[in-house]
């Protein structure tokens, strides 16, 4: 059987360990395709922070408690930035981690697309699973907020938008995320280069091998939704054989971790299983889902056009984990529609 996991970071990296573990025991082949609209280039370097939570945890080195980076991390590179007044200052850039980012940096400035440089510095890492990006080309999350440093500081105010309103200027998903903490009155999400982007070196060919396509419990705003904003991507989902199945990174009307809430509220969806199912859609109605699993809190929740059923979904550990992928993977046998997921590759 082949799985394949559209997939953010932190939250997608805990439940590709259960995938990974679900495999082993089904000998299943894993490829993630993984969000690239949260890279950014700072001080030179290019950070893939998506990329970098999979690989980090899938290989035994990212630190637990922060959830995010490098274990037995130190901050002298950053400490010596700042001591330059090289800003920006708020992003925490670790020593061990930058040896990541110099590495990929040097392998892109040589001409290496961002899907074989992964490869590359997965040789280190034996994630177990095949990481690929979800584009090899320029795509990175921008939102539009009111100006938080106020007019006069280059903001644009867009001819079309209301008067007497404060000055809109798009950020970096990352200045939104990390400086402001999404706390900042905010209008949209745009996926900057995406139309212009293609699927990364062996996405196409590996949702067309595809038994199964499972949608991580990722943030469905800016985790998600940037994989899908890559053309071809979408249509390559709508038109596979293999049946897909979401589970839901919303559990009793809350984020488990993180700003899902603030984001879905960006875009009025409510922050709620069936809400995020929404969402989603029906593949059979031009959406993205045959499945959806939701939490036992959430049993009941329905959405048009959408089996949903329920099981625990949280990560607390491995084993948990991997029972819920279980879950996904049993619902997808039932949902799929040419009888071939669960089969034989
Ligand atoms: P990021 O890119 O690092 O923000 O990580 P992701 O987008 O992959 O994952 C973030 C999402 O994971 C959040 O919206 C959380 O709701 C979800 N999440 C985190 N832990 C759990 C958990 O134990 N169970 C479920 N169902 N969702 C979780
Ligand atoms: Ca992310």
């Amino acid at each position: 059987m082949r799985i394949v996991v559209l997939t953010g970071g932190i939250g997608g990296a805990r439940f590709l360990t259960g995938v990974r573990a679900y495999a082993r025991q089904a000998g299943a082949e894993v490829t993630a395709v993984v969000n690239v609209g949260d890279d950014v280039v700072m001080h030179g370097l290019r950070i893939c922070p998506d990329l970098d939570s999979v690989m980090y945890t899938l290989g035994g080195g990212a630190d637990r408690d922060r959830g995010w980076g490098r274990a037995g991390e130190t901050w002298t590179v950053k400490e010596e930035l700042a001591a330059y007044g090289a800003e920006p200052t708020w992003f925490g850039l670790g020593d061990r981690d930058v040896a990541t980012h110099l590495v990929r940096t040097t392998m892109l400035n040589a001409g290496y697309p961002l899907s074989a440089v992964t490869e590359a510095l997965c040789a280190r890492w034996q994630p177990g699973i095949r990481l690929l990006p979800a584009t090899d080309d320029r795509l990175e999350t921008h939102v539009v907020v009111s100006d938080p440093d106020g007019p006069g500081d280059g903001g644009v105010r867009p001819a079309d938008g209301p008067a007497g309103e404060p000055t809109r200027r798009a950020i970096h998903f990352q200045e939104w995320w990390v400086r402001h903490r999404g706390a900042l009155p905010t209008h949209q999400f745009v996926f900057v280069g995406a139309e212009a982007a293609k699927p990364a070196a062996g996405v196409l060919d590996a949702l067309a091998e595809a038994d199964v396509v499972l949608v991580a419990p990722s943030n469905p705003v800016v985790s998600i939704a940037p994989i899908l904003a890559v053309p071809g991507l979408r249509e390559a989902l709508a038109g596979n054989r293999a049946p897909v199945v979401g589970v839901s990174p919303i559990i009793g009307g809350a984020p488990v971790r993180g700003m899902a809430d603030r984001c879905l509220a960006v875009l009025g969806v409510p922050c709620t299983a069936a809400g995020v199912g929404g969402l989603y859609g029906a593949r059979s109605a031009d959406g993205l889902l045959d499945g959806w699993l939701v939490d036992s809190a959430d049993a009941g929740a329905e959405v048009p056009g959408l089996a949903v059923r329920s099981a625990p979904l949280w990560m607390t550990d491995e084993a948990a984990t991997t029972a819920m992928v279980r879950a996904a993977v049993d619902l997808a046998a039932t949902v799929g529609r040419t009888g071939t997921a669960g089969g034989p590759a």
